[in-house]
């Protein structure tokens, strides 16, 4: 239940209540953006390598708080405490990766005749990061590890229903000291809090990660100051099939590329295309992989897939299978108290069928049959999402064709890797705007200066 003071948090795999949060208010959001922007001058003024090693710091106190974000993960959002023990050392991971890009923040020095011409890369001030409930620690960091690193406070809010580990890294970051002020957790809804870190001048950057229906609103809120706005958006990827694939793998490794986080991951690939010389195969690979999915208990080691977030979540996902009359086959789910939902596969789908336009975010997976090359890159790019997909084959030059016209921002090839913090990541056509992650993702929380200096 949520007022406008508090939200009461449900461990998702209980049903049952947990702790309640209080929510900031729209007063709270200006008093944090205005300690922030206080924060600003100090902060960026700290010698590169002084804020290299603070971040470092920082990093150290995820690194001896695993086990603990880790649990608030598995009771917060129902995560397999093996996958929350990888998020929370992914958090680590970034902010060990951009500390070492203050020291690395060069500019240019640009020949001119009559004088010195040089480029700096200046920060921009308050980030203001918004973040959803799938991946609560990772995305996070993907976004305040770089900001902080080029010399920006920010403010992050978590979303309503998974604020805990972010409010502990707020801890952890206070006690490897870095400045009050630099970075702070604002727990609160997207109508209040999200709304008026959009809309405040004083935060110069947004850095947004959610829904396609939610980032067109920011897009345009920002819009109105020409507020620089990064964009991490939902996702309809494509796993394709070739003939010529090891099937055996590809069959093994689907549930995985799909059922993750129980699907709830911008890079499901929650359509497979097969070949339709090797469709039937394919499937009786599938099936058993699929009736092997270890689902329940989030604590339990083995575990590979938790509950849904929430009830309504749940209700939402279930309303694309109104009858089982199209369930191909389906995994296990724990019966009782937890929102839980099968790994379902269902087919037949025709193209204009919401299991293959919507964004399920859920475990369903619609598995369509294509005749050649040409047809399956013309089925994959099908949709107006563009994030990531894969693409399994044992043809070379295949694979580089496919993955070049392929409209994706993150492709991989005999394999479902979709994240790699040095690597860019980010997405085509409604998928996002701009790229997280990666060598290049530090000056996209800079603005770009140029001085002449006349020596005449
Ligand atoms: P959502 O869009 O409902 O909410 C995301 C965040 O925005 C939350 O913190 C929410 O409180 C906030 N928000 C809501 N209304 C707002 C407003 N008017 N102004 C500012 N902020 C507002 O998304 P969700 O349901 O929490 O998450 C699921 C979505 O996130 C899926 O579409 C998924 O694909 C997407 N996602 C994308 C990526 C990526 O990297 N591309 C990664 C994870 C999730």
């Amino acid at each position: 239940m949520t007022n406008e003071r508090t939200i009461d948090l449900v461990n998702p795999a209980t049903g049952q209540a947990m702790t309640s949060v209080a929510l900031a208010s729209r007063e709270q959001t200006d008093e944090a953006v205005a300690r922030a922007r206080a924060a600003f001058p100090a902060w960026r003024a700290v010698a590169p390598g002084d804020r290299a090693r603070l971040l470092r710091r920082f990093a150290e106190a995820v690194d001896g708080d695993i086990e603990r974000l880790a649990a608030l993960e598995v009771a917060n959002a129902g995560h397999p405490i093996g996958n929350a023990r990888w998020e929370a050392g992914n958090v680590r991971d970034v902010l060990h990766y951009y500390a070492a890009a203050p020291e690395r923040l060069s500019g240019r020095q640009i020949p001119v005749s009559g004088g010195l011409n040089v480029t700096f890369h200046e920060p921009l001030g308050v980030v203001g990061v918004i973040v959803p409930w799938n991946f609560p620690m990772p995305i996070a960091a993907w976004g305040f590890a770089p900001a902080l690193a080029a010399g920006n406070p920010v403010v992050l809010k978590p979303a309503e229903l998974t604020p805990l580990t972010a409010l502990r890294l707020a801890e952890l970051a206070g006690q490897a000291g870095i400045p009050p002020g630099v970075f702070q957790v604002l727990p609160g809804s997207g109508e209040v809090v999200g709304t008026r870190l959009v809309e405040h001048p004083d935060v110069r950057k947004i850095v947004f990660t959610g829904s396609v229906k939610v980032g067109k609103r920011v897009m345009a809120g920002c819009a109105d100051q020409v507020k620089r706005l990064t964009l991490e958006l939902g996702g309809k990827n494509a796993n394709i099939v070739f003939a010529d694939a090891d099937l055996e793998k590809a069959a093994a490794t689907a549930p995985y590329g799909v059922f993750d986080n129980a699907g709830q991951d911008c890079c499901a690939r929650s359509r497979i295309l097969v070949q339709s010389s090797v469709f039937d195969r394919f499937l009786e690979l599938l099936e058993p992989a699929v009736k092997g999915v270890v689902v329940g208990d989030p604590a339990g080691q083995d575990t590979e897939m938790g509950p849904l977030i929430s009830e309504e979540h749940r209700r939402k996902v279930a309303s694309y299978l109104p009858d089982r009359s199209r369930i191909a086959f389906e995994g296990h789910a724990p019966g009782g108290a937890g929102f839980w939902f099968p790994p379902t596969v269902v087919l037949p789908v025709s193209a204009s069928d919401p299991l293959l336009t919507d964004e399920v975010f859920g475990p369903i997976v619609a598995v369509v049959p294509f005749e050649d090359e040409a047809d399956a890159i013309a089925i994959a790019n099908d949709t107006r999402y563009g994030l990531s997909g894969s693409l399994w084959t044992s043809d070379v030059g295949r694979a580089l064709r496919v993955s070049r016209a392929v409209e994706a921002g993150n492709l991989s090839v005999n394999s479902h890797a979709s994240v790699r913090y040095w690597t860019p990541f980010g997405g085509f056509k409604q998928s996002g705007l701009g790229r997280e992650l990666g060598p290049d993702a530090i000056t996209s929380f800079t603005d770009t200066k140029n001085v002449f200096i006349s020596t005449e």
